[in-house]
């Protein structure tokens, strides 16, 4: 069960000890993620070797929900293989607009704390833009946005 004070108390200890912030002086894929409509940035740099997430670090400027998200990401996905990070991202994307329910089968462990955003319109994006700044990362596309974008589901990719 899933409380709001569980929710709070998560994103509380999430933005005091944020896990995995900073630079990461091996990374070899990095990215960078805005959100205009909050002023959400984010930095996100790995080490991705022979298809495994060795590393992995962010750094930015983001809300507290945004800040818990990435940090509770980036220690979801460390020592991931590429393919099972791409599995949670797809997973976190549905929960938080709705698709995916927590009792569903699915990958994402302590990070349903995020279930209750779908009921927060503006804070959707907050949530989702570590998970398509690390997706953007993997692809190896250096900036994305969520700007002029109505469908969370949708990240305009580069500066088209
Ligand atoms: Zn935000």
């Amino acid at each position: 069960m899933i409380t709001k004070s569980l929710y709070q108390e998560v994103i509380l200890d999430h933005n005091r000890n944020p896990r995995n912030y900073g630079s990461l002086d091996n990374a070899n894929r990095s990215a960078e993620g805005h959100n205009p409509l909050c002023g959400d940035h984010l930095n996100i740099k790995l080490n991705l070797s022979e298809g495994y997430i060795n590393d992995i670090s962010f750094q930015g400027e983001s809300c507290a929900i945004c800040k818990a998200s990435a940090s509770m990401m980036t220690a979801n996905v460390k020592g991931k293989t590429q393919a099972d990070a791409e599995t949670m991202i797809q997973e976190f994307r549905e929960m938080t607009i709705g698709k995916l329910e927590p009792n569903d089968k699915h990958h994402l462990g302590r990070l349903t704390v995020f279930f209750g955003v779908r009921d927060l319109p503006t804070r959707v994006k907050c949530a989702i833009l570590p998970w398509h700044t690390l997706q953007a990362a993997l692809n190896s596309v250096a900036t994305i946005s969520t700007e002029a974008d109505d469908d969370p589901m949708h990240v305009s990719i580069g500066n088209a």
